[in-house]
C-alpha cells in the first residue's frame, strides 16, 4: 500500500480550513449520505447478498434502514447538540459566564469489521460528520463487495476533501495507524483492539473500541417461554449469528430447560422451514476460515437442534447444543455464528456468579416477569448494555449509548453519544473586564485569608 500520509495531510488541511465546522455543511453531508443510500439501495442489497447471503429484508432492517434512521435522528437534533451548554458560574468568577462548547476533534479514523459492513462504517461516520470532523474510513477487506461499493460511492456523494476511503486489510490498517489522528473509532475483535490501542498510544490519540465477547442470556422460570424462544432465535440466527450482540449462550433455569429448548426448535422451524438451507431468509458464514472455526465448535455439546453444515455453501444450520461443559471452547470463545449452547442453573445467584466470573460482556439479556429478578440481575452484573425480555433491540433506541465495558470495549456511540464521542467538550469561561475583586492578588494578608 502506498504511504497514506499525503491523503491524511490533505484531510488535515481541509479541517484546518474550517470548512467542516458550519452546521449547514454538516447537514449537507448528512443529506448526501442519505441520498447515497436511497439511490443505491439495490447495489447495497446485492453487495450484502454477495458477501453474507443477507436477504433484502434483513439488509434493510439491520443495515441501510438503521443508517437512514440514525441520519434522520441526527438531522433533527443537530442544532440542539451543537449549541453550547451553559453552566453556572460561582461568585468568585462574577461577573462572567461559563459554557461547554462542543468543538470538532479534527481528522478521525474509522476502522470497521465485516459482519454489518454498511452499518458499522456509516453509523460512526454519521457521528464524525455531525461533530464537524474529517474522516479516514477503512472498511473490512473480508466483506470485499461492500468495501468496493463504499469506496466507489463515498467519494461520489460526500466531500472528497473531507472523507477518504482506504480499502484493504491489515497492511492498510497498519500504515494508517502510523499516522496521527485526533480520534480512532475501531469496531472489531479484542485482539486487534489491543493493536489499535497500542498504536494510538504512540500519538496519545483517544480511542473508542467497540469489541465483542460472549453475551449471556438468562431465561428465568417465570418468563413467557414462547416469547423468549422466539426473540432469542431471531437475535441469535439473524445474520447467521454473526452479530456482536447476539445472545452467545443461554443460562436457563433447570425446571424449564427442556420446554425452552423445544420452543427454540419450534420457532426456528417457523422462521426458516424444515430445511433452513433452502430458506432465502437464512444467511451464510462470511468465509471458509470462519466456517471451519464455527463448525469446529459444534462437537463441544450434544446437538439438540440443527448441526448440519455444508462447506461448499458456507452453510451452518441454526444449531442448539446442550450438555456443554463451562470450560469447553464453545463456552470460552466468542461464537460469532449460529451455534447456541444452552446451560442450566438452579438459583438466580448461580447464574449471576457464572456471568460475573467471566469478562464483562457487550450485552446481557434476561427474560423474567419478576421486577425483583430484573433489579437483582442489573445491580449485580455489568455489561456494555442490557435488554430485559428481548435481545438486540436496545441497539435500536437512538438515545441509548451503545458500547462495551471492560473486555467488551470502551466509549460509546449512537445518537447524542456519537456526537459527544467525536467532539471535544471545551470549557470556556468569559469574564467581564469590569469589577476586579483584588482578593486573589498579592500582597496576601491575614485579613484577605478570612475571605477565602
Ligand atoms: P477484526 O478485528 O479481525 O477486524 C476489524 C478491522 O480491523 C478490519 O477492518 C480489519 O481489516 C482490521 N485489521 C485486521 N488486522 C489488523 C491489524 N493487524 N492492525 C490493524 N487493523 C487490522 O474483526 P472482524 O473479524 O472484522 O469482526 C468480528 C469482531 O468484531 C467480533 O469480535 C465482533 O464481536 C466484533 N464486533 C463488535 C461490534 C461492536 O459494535 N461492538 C460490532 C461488530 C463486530
Amino acid at each position: 500500500m502506498t504511504n497514506p500520509s499525503e491523503r491524511i495531510a490533505s484531510l488535515r488541511a481541509s479541517f484546518d480550513s474550517g470548512k467542516t465546522r458550519p452546521e449547514e455543511w454538516r447537514r449537507s453531508q448528512l443529506k448526501r449520505l442519505q441520498a447515497m443510500i436511497e439511490e443505491n439501495e439495490e447495489a447495497f442489497n446485492e453487495a450484502l447478498h454477495a458477501d453474507l447471503g443477507k436477504s433484502g429484508f434483513e439488509a434493510r432492517m439491520t443495515e441501510t434502514g438503521t443508517v437512514l434512521a440514525e441520519i434522520g435522528h441526527t438531522l433533527s437534533h443537530l442544532k440542539a447538540w451543537m449549541r453550547p451548554d451553559k453552566v453556572s458560574t460561582p461568585l468568585s468568577n462574577q461577573p462572567g459566564h461559563s459554557q461547554v462548547v462542543h468543538e470538532p476533534l479534527g481528522v478521525v479514523l474509522i476502522i470497521a469489521p465485516w459482519n454489518y459492513p454498511v452499518n458499522l462504517v456509516l453509523t460512526p461516520l454519521i457521528g464524525a460528520i455531525a461533530a464537524g470532523n474529517c474522516a479516514a474510513i477503512k472498511p473490512s477487506e473480508v466483506s470485499a463487495r461492500t468495501s468496493e461499493l463504499l469506496a466507489r460511492l463515498i467519494p461520489a456523494y460526500l466531500d472528497p476533501d473531507a472523507f477518504q476511503v482506504f480499502e484493504g486489510g491489515a497492511d492498510v490498517s497498519t500504515a494508517l495507524l502510523e499516522q496521527r489522528f485526533d480520534h480512532i473509532f475501531f469496531t472489531g475483535s479484542e485482539a486487534i483492539g489491543r493493536i489499535v490501542m497500542t498504536a494510538a498510544a504512540k500519538h496519545l490519540t483517544p480511542v473508542t473500541l467497540e469489541l465483542g465477547g460472549k453475551s449471556p442470556c438468562i431465561i428465568h422460570e417465570d418468563c413467557d417461554l414462547a416469547t423468549a424462544a422466539r426473540r432469542v432465535a431471531w437475535g441469535k440466527f439473524l445474520n447467521a449469528g454473526q452479530t456482536c450482540i447476539a445472545p452467545d449462550y443461554i443460562l436457563v433455569q433447570e425446571g424449564v430447560a427442556d420446554a425452552f429448548v423445544e420452543q427454540l426448535g419450534k420457532v426456528t422451524a417457523e422462521f426458516f422451514g424444515d430445511d433452513p438451507k433452502l430458506s432465502p431468509d437464512y444467511p451464510r458464514i462470511i468465509n471458509e476460515r470462519h466456517f471451519d472455526r464455527v463448525s469446529g465448535l459444534i462437537s463441544d455439546g450434544d446437538i439438540t437442534m440443527g448441526g448440519e453444515t455444508d462447506r461448499s455453501e458456507k452453510y451452518i444450520a441454526p444449531t442448539v447444543l446442550t450438555g456443554v461443559q463451562p470450560e469447553a471452547a464453545v463456552m470460552r470463545e466468542e461464537i460469532f455464528g449460529p451455534v447456541l449452547p444452552v446451560m442450566t442453573y438452579r438459583a438466580i445467584d448461580d447464574a449471576i456468579r457464572f456471568i460475573t466470573s467471566r469478562p464483562k460482556p457487550l450485552a446481557l439479556y434476561l427474560f423474567a416477569k419478576s421486577g425483583d429478578i430484573h433489579r437483582e440481575v442489573i445491580e449485580r452484573t455489568s455489561s456494555g448494555g442490557a435488554c430485559i425480555n428481548d435481545v438486540v433491540m436496545h441497539l435500536a433506541v437512538p438515545d441509548l449509548p451503545f458500547g462495551g465495558v471492560g473486555a467488551s470495549g470502551m466509549g460509546a456511540y449512537h445518537g447524542r453519544a456519537s456526537f459527544d464521542t467525536f467532539s471535544h467538550a471545551r470549557a470556556v469561561l468569559t469574564k467581564s473586564e469590569h469589577f476586579d475583586v483584588p482578593l486573589r492578588y498579592p500582597p496576601f494578608s491575614e485579613r484577605k485569608l478570612t475571605w477565602l
